[in-house]
């Protein structure tokens, strides 16, 4: 008999209860208990979804309350050594936070671990940090207990853990002199004594997750997957192990994997079908091995295609027998909405048929399983998906002919500025006339409980557009009236109005839907909602106009419009998967390009186009970098140089290491980048300086993502850090991200502070430049 398996379940609450009581948590509002107890009601409904749906093989586990690379690091008791105060004096939970979001009250001043995008998804996790006489020691509560937990209502689940490569590689030294794959050894010895404590209590099933497969890995890398696995192997007296890669194929680690002593080996085969022919060309490459065929897409919200599936099952049965192969999902379900049930939107209606959930999924699997040609049931579901496939195939919905126009008439000259950013530059000068060290932020402010209770109350039409429209001009002009008083010298309209950085443009944009409750997790308690973009995209009306121009008329100084890059859009979106990426992003392009059109034509003389994602959105391996930057880089220009010279652009990134696409991003020619900078103490800025980056750069100056307030001091060290970096004609003073996650004392306290910073610089440039 086929199994199947999933390889982890959203945790968040398909109403975000998880989000929800952490945030209450956080502020005090509920002690630790109720926090737990809710964290346990959600395990419980989530694993008895998945019952319900008849998996074989579930996972636990795979909840957290946070991340779950933080939940590694502290099951080995990977703990840096500035949390050890907190670690002595305080309990578990402030200790787990603190590590997640730093801790700043009167007796602590600690900064979070780094955080960065998991792979090329929208999650991100929390960078474990390695000394050089590292220790593990095994700390094993929730992972004993959660599989208890399951235990008790009936479900004998797979505990999921993070293979032991994956978390070194994905870690980071904090200090030099040693390599971090060095600490394996010590590491395996923890992970084989927690091996034995789950076989105590009775787990049969082990799921180890190592996504560094789908990446080209170094020799040292390949050795110590080797070495682990041979270990981890030894350990393992009853219990065994299910090996999972995900998010794209194995490729040239194939032949490694099959070697190594796992029983059950995971396929990603919706972004690594690549391994798909070396399974039916090589079943003696296997020994016995089970294959888990992912086969319905974990990142994505279209329905699984069952005759193509079934092609491919047939296939693998063929070759291997039913009881070598299980089916699941290409990866965890982290990465999708919950239910397609609790869509009732009917804008929503006319694609919804082409659409699965994490729900849906989950009974795709039991579908793909249970198959029997013999039976009226299963064949009714398969004709029926398969009418569903050929009505998405030619439907009206999707094909716009203009669009498709416009998109083959582009011509080279659409993507280039008029002159060369050296005469932009000084055409801008004059126009905005700003000081050295020009301060800004990076656009959104405070989205304060008021603010999202104003915008709940219009898009539930319990309060008029007048209404709605009179509080965000109060809003904005407080905003504005406040950055004057700062000081602050390119000002921004605060992004009110915006419920989100993506959904806002989608929402206005042709081929976009949208969903009510398809929240995702972002990171932590953040989560989003990703638009669908189903048809070919075009703007119908101006989308930001009205708040960018009224903004700039409430003050002199210049106001800096926002906008979201093509890239970042389409990276987070759930894309279409009937044509390619490039040519959804350059129909976004063009719809972008219109909007900085309008923009200057209404008088806003800096607009800064987002594009945060366009790291992520690089393929894993780097042999595939190339053509993915070719196109991306692309879509920037085409949507930032339909301007006039003096017209400045600005762009920001932020999550990432830049230093190996520096070049990718100098190509983007925008005038000025803000990129985050702060969490890594500059450390970007030396790629910047040795490759000579040509633009002016804002490297984020304080971590907006803790609550934390910066000092004067400290923000005065990072820019004379910065300054060795980047000529100080080029250097701008701003936060690393938007503002909207924070509270307004902090925000004030924060954004004085760095203003302070500029002007002390300042100063000394005046002091040098007289006394020269
Ligand atoms: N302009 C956006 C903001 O300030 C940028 C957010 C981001 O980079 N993620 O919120
Ligand atoms: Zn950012």
């Amino acid at each position: 008999m086929i199994q199947t398996q999933t390889i982890g379940y959203p945790r968040i609450g398909v109403q975000r209860e998880l989000k929800k009581a952490v945030e209450k948590y956080w502020k005090k509002q509920i002690a630790a208990e109720a926090l737990q107890k809710q964290a346990r009601q959600l395990r419980e409904t989530h694993w008895r979804t998945q019952r319900n749906h008849r998996i074989d093989c579930i996972s636990s586990n795979d909840f957290s309350l946070y991340d779950q690379m933080l939940d590694m690091s502290v099951l080995f008791n990977c703990i840096p050594k500035r949390f050890q105060e907190i670690q002595e004096q305080e309990d578990e939970l402030t200790l787990y936070f603190a590590m997640a979001r730093g801790l700043q009250n009167d007796n602590h001043d600690v900064k979070a671990l780094e955080m960065t995008k998991w792979f090329n998804t929208n999650y991100h996790y929390l960078i474990p940090e390695f000394r050089r006489d590292q220790e593990f020691s095994l700390n094993t509560t929730k992972i004993i207990s959660e599989y208890q937990e399951a235990k008790a209502l009936g479900i004998d689940t797979k505990p999921v853990l993070i293979g032991p490569v994956t978390y070194l590689i994905l870690g980071k030294e904090s200090e030099e002199g040693f390599n971090r794959l060095d600490l394996l050894p010590k590491l395996i010895a923890v992970y084989q004594q927690l091996i034995t404590e789950l076989e105590n209590v009775g787990v049969s099933y082990i799921q180890m997750d190592e996504p560094i497969f789908s990446l080209t890995l170094e020799t040292k890398t390949q050795q110590a997957l080797q070495f682990a696995y041979q270990e981890l192997a030894t350990t393992c007296k009853q219990s065994k192990i299910v090996l999972t890669n995900y998010f794209g194929a194995y490729e040239d680690n194939l032949e490694l994997a099959c070697t190594l002593p796992v029983e059950v080996l995971h396929f990603d085969l919706v972004n690594g079908q690549k391994d798909l022919s070396f399974i039916t060309d090589h079943p003696d490459k296997f020994q016995d091995k089970i294959l888990s065929l992912g086969l319905v897409d974990g990142q994505n919200i279209w329905k699984n295609d069952f005759t193509s599936s079934k092609e491919i099952i047939r296939n693998v049965v063929h070759q291997y027998g039913e009881e070598r192969i299980w089916i699941a999902t290409s990866c965890s379900l982290l990465h999708s909405p919950y239910d397609l049930d609790l869509e009732t939107n009917p804008q929503l209606e006319p694609i919804k048929s082409w659409l699965a959930f994490g729900k849906q999924k989950l009974a795709e699997l039991h579908t793909l399983t249970h198959y029997d040609s013999r039976e009226e049931k299963w064949i009714k579901a398969f004709v029926e998906n398969e009418k569903i496939q050929q009505d998405r195939r030619t439907s009206a919905l999707i094909h716009n002919a203009h669009v498709q126009q416009r998109v083959s008439a582009v011509a080279e000259s659409d993507y280039h500025r008029k002159l060369p950013f050296a005469e932009r530059q000084e055409l801008q000068k004059k126009k905005l006339n700003l000081p050295f060290y020009p301060t800004t932020t990076i656009g959104s402010f405070p989205q304060t409980a008021e603010v999202r209770k104003q915008r709940r109350a219009f898009k539930n039409q319990t309060s008029s557009q007048e209404t709605y429209d009179q509080f965000l001009r109060e809003e904005t002009e407080a905003t504005i009236r406040f950055q004057e008083e700062a000081g602050l010298d390119v000002l921004v309209h605060g992004e009110y109005e915006r419920n989100d950085m993506v959904e806002y443009f989608g929402e206005q944009l042709d081929g976009f839907a949208f969903t009510q409750n398809g929240w995702v997790q972002s990171y932590g308690s953040r989560c989003v909602k990703p638009p669908v973009i189903y048809g070919d995209v075009s703007r119908p009306e101006p989308m930001t106009i009205k708040w960018s121009s009224y903004a700039q008329s409430l003050t002199r100084r210049p106001v800096k419009a926002m906008l979201t890059g093509p890239v970042t859009i389409l990276q987070w979106s759930f894309v279409r998967n009937d044509q390619t990426h490039e040519k959804t992003c350059t129909q976004i392009a063009l719809a972008i390009r219109d909007e900085v059109r309008d923009l200057e034509k209404a008088g806003l003389s800096v607009i800064q186009i987002d594009e945060p994602a366009l790291r992520e959105g690089l393929p894993l391996r780097e042999k595939d970098w190339k053509s993915y930057l070719q196109w991306s880089v692309a879509a920037f220009r085409l949507a930032s140089s339909g301007v006039q010279d003096n017209t400045q652009i600005h762009t920001h990134m932020c999550y990432a290491s830049f230093n190996d696409i520096i070049e990718d991003i100098a190509r983007l020619d925008a005038d000025v980048i803000t990129l985050e900078a702060s969490r890594s103490k500059m450390e970007l800025l030396e790629a910047f300086a040795d490759f000579k980056y040509p633009n002016e750069i804002g490297p984020g100056i304080y971590d907006i993502h803790s609550p934390r307030v910066p000092s004067i001091q400290e923000i005065t060290v990072l820019l004379e850090r910065a300054q060795q970096f980047i000529p100080v004609q080029n250097l701008w003073v701003n936060p690393d991200c938007g503002l909207k996650t924070r509270d307004w004392p902090e925000t004030k306290e924060a954004l004085i502070h760095m203003v302070a910073a500029a002007k002390k610089l300042r100063e000394r440039i005046t002091i040098e430049v007289e006394s020269a």
